[in-house]
């Protein structure tokens, strides 16, 4: 029906006839001439309709925007006075010569160039709509670029695509599951995948080497900004490599990818154990584009007369750290301070206490701050000393346990970090590696901190005996603050795999019930294996520079997990339910 894509004409098509199908994006009447700017997929061109062709010049009077048009004309070459540099076509036009309405459009419920006026859910009450903005196709467009590209450096590679089922059980990657009841199965149920884990391993003892997947994850968690329910990631998994094999192809595949479609050198990734970013930085994702850290000075307040900041420094759990900001008396005012106190606040802080150093040379009067009365001379001189503060700087403290200073003053680190453009460059990746083995609940059971299939770098006995001091295999790619992937190298022992479910409370029988299959595999010639997944809608946000990942998903999820457009989730009809055998409980009480 086309000749070519109205986006694609340039000066070297001056003189040519061609036909052209899209929609249109704007309908002008300059007295007498009408201009159809005219869009598809690869941009918009202008055509020009004069009343010459009197009975297209009638038709072209007839369309209104959104209208599906199919038009012959000739290309020419605007005068020099209508050139439009903000145009990709914008050396030419189109001088119409035929023009037939192949469909009619509604007034669409948002002008496309107007969408931000319009809240996010009519966006996506109205997705098809919405992706017609040249954003979104933008966005589209790069992710199919960004997967054509992974696949290639993965082939060539020698990375095989295998698909793993969709209809399985569960795998615990520490969310609750999405469930699908079995019809042919009375009162069980599948799980939808967190990942493909499982049987990308069982790949590996099938002696496939080398496996990867683009593949959709289902996760049934409370939504934060940037989570979805169901994602995509880029599943990696391979035999007899060890972790610096693994990183390296995947840091290759990576730095490759921004080389080839940005054209920006992410450099070698430097390496972080996760004490060391926890302790400097307050999280597992440091953002090291911002120069901010954070300073150890519990041993400074441990006899200090002020319970806020003596009781976490005399507690073995406990954290006081602080974070200067360099010259932050004169860039944060009052209000601010106070905001951040709420901020930080979100993180399970109790307050954010601050000293201005107006005066670094006056201990006495030079210090600023409603908590400074409670320190000794010598402490204000210790504090001042290992931050290396000076007059003007501002001094932000965090007192409470490991994990709420960590998170509070990490997540304050990065607003800070933010909020005064601090960034010292556009993009900072690193690995973060020997995290532990397990995390504390507060319950005192212990949780594996990536997923229990993660190899420790001990023996099973040095694991029973120490578990909470045990290092695992793992190693996480982050970049800007953003966790872009992860992985580790897993368990092929057996012995080690049934002595990590004991020590996440695993017993015997539930193992053989849920891991049966997979126990039963590692004991016939399992591997030496580890792998990675990638989150995809992450990468690609970052890539795009989008702000939210539901711009770079064609359909995505509404923060509480529905889709506005299909109505999604819906009820189903009784006999659908009689099929397999679920009985509403809200519908007896309503019945009853
Ligand atoms: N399955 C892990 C995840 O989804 C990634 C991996 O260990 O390969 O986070």
């Amino acid at each position: 029906m086309r000749s070519d894509y109205c986006g694609a004409l340039r000066s070297a098509d001056i003189g040519r006839e061609v036909t052209l199908c899209g929609w249109v994006d704007r309908r002008r009447d300059h007295g007498g001439v009408i201009f159809i700017d005219l869009r598809d997929r690869d941009g918009i061109v202008q055509v020009v309709f004069d009343p010459d062709a009197a009975e297209h010049f009638e038709q072209a009077d007839r369309v209104r925007g959104e209208y599906v048009l199919q038009l012959k004309g000739r290309v020419r070459a605007r005068s020099e006075a209508t050139v439009n540099p903000n145009m990709a076509t914008g050396e030419v036009e189109v001088y119409g010569i035929e023009l037939e309405i192949l469909n009619i459009a509604e007034t669409p419920p948002f002008q496309l160039d107007e969408h931000t006026a319009v809240g996010e859910d009519v966006r996506l009450k109205y997705r098809y709509l919405d992706l017609r903005r040249n954003e979104m196709q933008r966005n589209l467009r790069f992710r199919s670029k960004l997967t054509t590209a992974i696949r290639n450096y993965l082939d060539d590679m020698g990375f095989l695509d295998i698909e793993t089922p969709i209809l399985t059980r569960a795998t615990p990657e520490g969310a609750r599951d999405y469930l699908v009841p079995s019809r042919t199965h009375d009162g069980k149920f599948f799980a939808l995948p967190q990942s493909p884990q499982l049987f990308k391993q069982l790949l590996m003892v099938s002696g496939f080497d080398r496996y990867y997947q683009i593949a959709k994850c289902f996760r049934d968690e409370d939504l934060r900004a940037d989570r979805q329910p169901e994602f995509t990631q880029i599943d990696i998994e391979t035999s007899f490599l060890g972790e610096e094999e693994i990183m390296s192809i995947t840091e290759g595949m990576v730095r490759g990818l921004f080389q080839q479609l940005m054209d920006v050198d992410l450099g070698e990734f430097p390496r972080m154990s996760y004490e060391e970013a926890m302790l400097r930085y307050g999280s597992d994702k440091p953002d090291l584009r911002i120069p901010l850290e954070l300073v150890e000075i519990k041993d400074l307040m441990t006899e200090v007369d002020f319970k806020v900041f003596s009781g976490p420094a005399n507690d073995p759990k406990g954290r006081v750290a602080a974070i200067k900001v360099a010259g932050g008396n004169d860039k944060l005012t009052r209000k601010q301070i106070d905001d951040y106190t709420k901020f930080v606040g979100i993180y399970g802080a109790k307050g954010l206490a601050y000293i201005k150093v107006n005066d670094s040379t006056d201990l006495e009067n030079g210090l600023q701050s409603p908590i400074v009365k409670f320190l000794p001379i010598e402490v204000r001189a210790a504090i001042l000393e290992r931050l290396q503060a000076q007059s003007g700087d501002l001094i932000f403290f965090g007192a409470d346990s490991y994990k709420v200073v960590s998170e509070s003053l990490g997540a304050l680190r990065c607003k800070l970090g933010e909020d005064l453009n601090l960034y010292t460059s556009e993009w900072a990746p690193l690995w973060v590696v020997a995290f532990p083995m397990f995390e504390e609940n507060d319950d005192g059971s212990l949780t594996a901190l990536h997923h229990p299939f993660t190899a420790p770098s001990c023996s099973p006995e040095e694991l029973a005996q120490n578990p909470l001091g045990a290092l695992s295999r793992a190693y996480d790619m982050v970049l800007n603050g953003t966790e872009l992937g992860g992985g580790s190298v897993r368990i092929h022992d057996q012995e080690m795999q049934q002595a990590v479910f004991r020590i996440l409370g695993i017993e015997a029988e539930e193992q053989r019930e849920k891991f049966g299959f997979l126990l039963d595999a590692l004991k016939y010639g399992a591997p030496p294996h580890g792998g990675l997944a990638f989150g995809l809608d992450r990468l690609v946000m970052l890539m795009t520079g989008s702000d939210s990942i539901r711009d770079v998903i064609a359909f995505p999820k509404t923060q509480s997990a529905a889709c506005v457009m299909t109505d999604a989730p819906g009820t189903v009809d009784s006999r659908q339910l009689r099929e397999l055998n679920i009985r509403l409980r809200l519908k007896e009480e309503q019945v009853g």
